[in-house]
């Protein structure tokens, strides 16, 4: 594109009006602007984690929440591949007790620094209960140490509040996924999460075929978890990792957008979190913008072009992060 020719500027004045430019900008509840989000988590790292799932998962460009049982893996080769895809590798501790009687802060801060020592890569920012038995004590734990969210074993088919809406993240509900889980329970499930606009958490154990015979609990054959993956991807939902999904929500509950300036051709605002939902670890939120002509806008924070995706020729939508600087939009007046 040429530089605009400054002689130019009184005309494009003219046909532009002279009202400033406010276009109506919001922040999206879930990443891309997608309906619902939906985590995948898969509990205690059994044979066919590494075999069935990471594989699946990779084919089809998802990322899912592994819960680690530190003292039962024997090769974490595999885990940092899983990891190195964009997997999530998260806390199940030690060696899997019931929370009664044990030294939880032993077995929840052991698994952690060990999962971190063997996936240099690797925060551990989320926790899953043994046997869903979350505690008091062990929410305060995991709260004052920075976790974003636990994950429990609470079926949502009797509780009608398993979206993240309002709910306890240190103790998130989740959907068991069992031998028994037909496919229209299945798709049942995102359908409602899509129609309520909420996150969905589905929790597995393990995945068999003829090869792999991982039948540690709840099995689920791997044909039938294919299907379950490919039914999930035309949902057109947010799939992501347990920590990113919670993480956004929460981040997206507590950021504000506030205008700083308009002028005829440009409108600056930056996104105000109001406390610091994340602990320094923001990640960035969807921004959705209305313009009247969405490929002629420019959108810079800090000076910086950032990425925008033109829904419609009303619409764009970008990323960027709170508390990181002024968001510019700036109109392109002629292209030549
Ligand atoms: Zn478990």
């Amino acid at each position: 594109m040429m530089r605009f020719p400054l002689w130019l500027l009184p005309l494009t004045m003219v046909l532009s009006g002279c009202h400033s430019f406010e276009p109506k900008v919001e922040i999206v509840p879930w990443k891309g602007d997608k309906k619902a989000a939906v985590a995948l988590t898969f509990d205690d790292w059994t044979p066919g984690h590494p075999a069935i799932v990471v594989p699946e998962l990779q084919k089809r460009g998802m990322v899912a929440t592994f819960n680690i049982i530190t003292t039962t893996v024997k090769d974490w080769e595999p885990l940092r591949h899983a990891a190195s895809l964009g997997n999530e590798m998260a806390n199940h501790t030690a060696t899997h007790p019931h929370p009664h009687g044990i030294s939880f802060i032993e077995e929840i801060s052991g698994a952690k620094e060990k999962i971190e020592a063997e996936i240099p890569t690797q925060k551990v920012l989320t926790f899953a209960y043994p046997y869903g038995e979350a505690t008091d004590s062990m929410k305060a734990y995991l709260n004052e140490k920075g976790y974003v969210a636990a994950r429990g074993t609470s079926t949502p088919m009797t509780d009608p509040d398993f979206t993240a809406d309002g709910q306890d993240y240190l103790d998130t509900k989740s959907y068991s996924v069992m031998s028994e889980t037909t496919l229209s329970d299945y798709a049942e499930q995102l359908a409602h999460v899509k129609r309520v606009g909420g996150m969905l958490t589905f929790l597995y154990h393990s995945v068999f075929n003829d090869s792999i015979r991982d039948f540690s609990y709840a099995w689920v054959v791997d044909s039938i978890f294919q299907q379950q993956l490919d039914t999930l991807n035309s949902f057109d939902l947010w799939v992501g990792t347990f920590a990113d999904i919670v993480g956004y929500h929460q981040q997206y509950t507590h950021t504000k957008i506030e205008k700083i300036e308009s002028s005829k051709n440009s409108f600056v605002f930056r996104l105000k979190e109001s406390q610091d939902s994340l602990q320094n670890r923001s990640c960035p939120l969807t921004v959705t913008v209305n313009v009247d002509d969405a490929e002629n806008i420019i959108v810079e924070q800090n000076g910086v072009t950032l990425p925008v995706k033109v829904v419609n020729p009303q619409q764009i939508l970008f990323d960027a992060h709170p508390n990181k600087g002024n968001i510019t939009l700036t109109k392109i007046p002629f292209k030549f």
